[in-house]
Formats: structure tokens, sequence, C-alpha cells
């Protein structure tokens, strides 16, 4: 085992750690602090944060958006220290936690370990609905979920991330049916959303699979509509499309939003 192994049971690598208006899901608009982490097996086509797939082997480094000064520290960080960084770019009273990514999921003990630092402090966590064994050991510990629902063929075949070898990802259209079921389940009943990007190469009827997923495993969970923000070979779904995908989900009697990434009209992080 490598030191990198050795590491992630316990530490993870920080990419930034900033304080602003969360712009996906249920609680939208909420002020919350981001602990953003290094490290995703995925491959989505429309990923906007590529830069966090890869663990690198040279020294990473964290971008710690401060009060008093932007800095950069050293990535790896225990539970304590990720916390005093979040400490550090709250101007008042703590805000809500959001654990992003990357795939947080690939650092379930870290997780772990917030959650026993954080006191009263809201922990909320975002994930890519791919590693249901993760996201089991992780699902007390966490106040909110945030769970994806992928379209399989909008991702290339993942990449298993060095020293995290806690769980595979799903490779196929039968293994992502099987961690999307038993990921719906988990957050069944819990203070949880579904958030679906939608991208305009599809037909309204390639998302039926999840929308009716979603439906059958966790009803009481809302379904977000995000229309996907163009690039690379993904662009903006029409009108008419939403719709559609809106219409399946009301006639399943599910709770559904459509929203952009309202961070990026307000120009924030
Ligand atoms: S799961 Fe998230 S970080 Fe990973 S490729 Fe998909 S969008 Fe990017």
């Amino acid at each position: 085992m490598n030191s990198t192994a050795v590491r992630a049971r316990t530490e993870a690598p920080v990419i930034e750690v900033f304080a602003s208006i969360q712009g996906e899901g249920a609680y939208v608009g909420e002020p919350q602090t981001f602990l953003r982490l290094r490290g995703c097996p995925l491959r989505c086509n429309w990923c906007d944060t590529p830069g966090s797939w890869e663990l690198g082997d040279g020294e990473m480094h964290a971008r710690i958006d401060a009060v008093d000064a932007v800095r950069r520290e050293s990535a790896w960080a225990t539970p304590f220290k990720a916390l005093c960084w979040v400490a550090q770019v709250e101007s008042g009273p703590p805000r809500t936690l959001s654990i992003t990514g990357g795939e947080p999921l690939m650092w379930p003990e870290f997780i772990l370990g917030l959650r026993s630092l954080s006191g009263t402090r809201r922990v909320h966590l975002e994930t890519a609905g791919a590693h249901p064994r993760a996201l089991a050991r992780v699902l007390g510990a966490v106040d909110h979920v945030s769970l994806d629902l992928k379209l399989p063929r909008d991702l290339d075949q993942p990449v298993p991330l060095e020293g995290t070898d806690f769980e595979a990802s799903p490779r196929d259209e039968r293994e992502w049916a099987a961690a999307r079921a038993a990921c719906l389940e988990l957050v069944r009943g819990r203070d949880a959303c579904a958030k679906l990007i939608v991208s305009g190469e599809h037909s309204a009827r390639v998302f039926d699979p999840l929308v009716e997923d979603l439906a059958r495993r966790a009803p009481n969970v809302p379904l977000y509509i995000q229309p996907v923000t163009p690039r690379g070979r993904s662009r903006a779904p029409s009108a008419e499309l939403l719709n559609e995908i809106v219409e399946r989900a009301r006639e399943l009697a599910l709770v559904v939003r459509v929203i952009p990434q309202v961070h990026r009209s307000l120009g924030v992080q």
C-alpha cells in the first residue's frame, strides 16, 4: 500500500474552501461554505470541474479563500485542519457546510471525521450517486444529500482513483441501475434531493428510467432538473425537452423543479 492509500483512510485532498451561495438543488440560494475535495473516478461529458479528477503525482495545493487573504496550503487535510480552514473563510456565524467535489464519497472516513468535529453546524453532501457502500457509511453523518441521477450514456468509462479502493464505480447501464437503486433506497425518507442534469443531445424518453426509479424507490425526494451549462460535447436543452421531463415527473407524483446553475448567473463560485 503506498503513502496515498494510507493517508486516504483519515485525510482527504482539498481543492478549495470558500464561502458562497448554493447554486443548485434543494437549498439553492442559501449562503453556504463549500469544501471541495479532489478525486473523481467518473467522467461526465459535461463535468464543470475536470481539474478535480486526478490526485496527481506531485504536491497538490488547496486554495483557502480566507476572509483576510486568499492563500494556498498543502492539499491533504485532516478533518480538524479542514474545519479550521472552513472557519477562516467565514465572516459571520457558521454556515451550512457543503462537501462537494470531485466525488466526496472517495473519502468516507474523512467525512465521518468532519461530522464528529462539526458540532451543530449542518453538513450537506453532494454526490454522483455511484457508490452506495460509501454513501451508506456516511449517511448518518450528513444532514442532507444531493444525489445526482446520472445518465450512463453521458459518461465515459470510469478511471479508478489510486488509493481509494473502498468501492468500484459502475461501468455500464446494468451497474449504474444497481448503484442508482441502492442509493435511492438509502436516501428514501431522508432530507435529500435528486438532481438530474439535462443536456440537449437526448430525447425525453431517455430520462424515463431515472425518473421512474426515483418515483419507485424514493418518491418523497424532490427532483431538481438542471439544464446543463453547455461545455464540451453538451448543448443546452430546449424548453420542450425540459417540459416533457417535467410532465413525466408530475405524472409520477414527484415534486419537480427546474433550476439552472444559479451561482453562475450571480457571478459567484
Ligand atoms: S461526478 Fe462530478 S466531478 Fe465527477 S466527472 Fe461527474 S460532474 Fe465531474
